[in-house]
């Protein structure tokens, strides 16, 4: 699954296009029926930004294009009029360059200041508001559970699930505890983290998983046996260590 590293990425890529204005395409029937030629086509394009896991086009005249790719979803940069078969979401087409989205499963057009001020602060900006997430996280129901939270879009933007569950095992603070019994500096470390071992890896850095996807193995630093169990409403797998990560009510004990 595209983290937000890749959208990131992504972004940093497009910037090539960044105040053409672009010839706009949308090979793929599903993306055609959006109507984005009509409205986007010859528009400058004035700005690409990665908000968490979204990538927003902002084009002139106030539209913002939020592009989201979930799991299946690229963007390419190639010269203009690079050969290619097949038949993409999108193609932008600038002076030199086009750029292509694949199998882009969320594609939208707002207004600027529309759905997308929904969105929590970005895990990935730099450096990153931890101070407006903190105030988000505190004015979430303080009955859910932490590793739940960090998972919400709304209140923080960006953390995959992969992302979340590493930085939560080096924080030791178990996923299943709620956010009252979670004091601010623990939830801002655990933030902290989670954008450290991001940006690392946006940076090139080969990430260690811990517990990722580690089940039954030995924690390598308390020796205890790493378990998973899906959590919260959309059942996302949360991956911790019972000897670390004490506390809130874990499944199965
Ligand atoms: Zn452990």
């Amino acid at each position: 699954m595209p983290e937000g590293d890749a959208v990131h990425r992504a972004a940093s890529s497009l910037q090539v296009l960044a105040g053409q204005r672009v010839e706009v395409e949308t090979p793929h029937p599903r993306a055609a029926t959006k109507g984005l030629v009509d409205r986007l086509d010859g528009r400058r394009l004035e700005s690409v930004e990665a908000v968490g896991k979204n990538l927003l086009l902002r084009f002139e005249g106030g539209l913002v294009l939020r592009s989201h790719l979930r799991m299946s979803g690229r963007w390419r940069v190639e010269q203009r009029g690079a050969r290619r078969s097949g038949r993409p979401w999108l193609v932008l087409r600038g002076d030199e360059h086009e750029a292509v989205l694949w199998n882009g499963p969320v594609l939208e057009l707002a207004r600027d200041g529309g759905r997308l001020a929904h969105l929590g602060p970005d895990i990935l900006a730099r450096p990153p508001d931890f101070d407006a997430m903190l105030a988000r996280l505190r004015a979430e129901r303080q009955q859910r559970a932490v590793g739940d939270a960090l998972l919400d879009q709304r209140l923080v933007a960006g953390i995959g699930n992969m992302w979340k569950a590493e930085a939560l095992w080096q924080s030791r603070l178990s996923p299943w505890r709620v956010l009252a019994d979670v004091p601010d500096d623990k939830l801002r470390e655990t933030l902290d983290v989670a954008h450290r071992l991001m940006q690392g890896r946006l940076d090139g850095v080969r990430p260690l998983h811990h517990v990722y996807r580690r089940v039954g193995r030995a924690c390598r630093r308390c020796g205890g046996v790493i378990r998973s169990y899906p959590q919260g409403e959309h059942a996302r797998m949360a991956y911790w260590c019972p000897g670390c990560q004490k506390g809130g009510r874990q499944p199965g004990s």
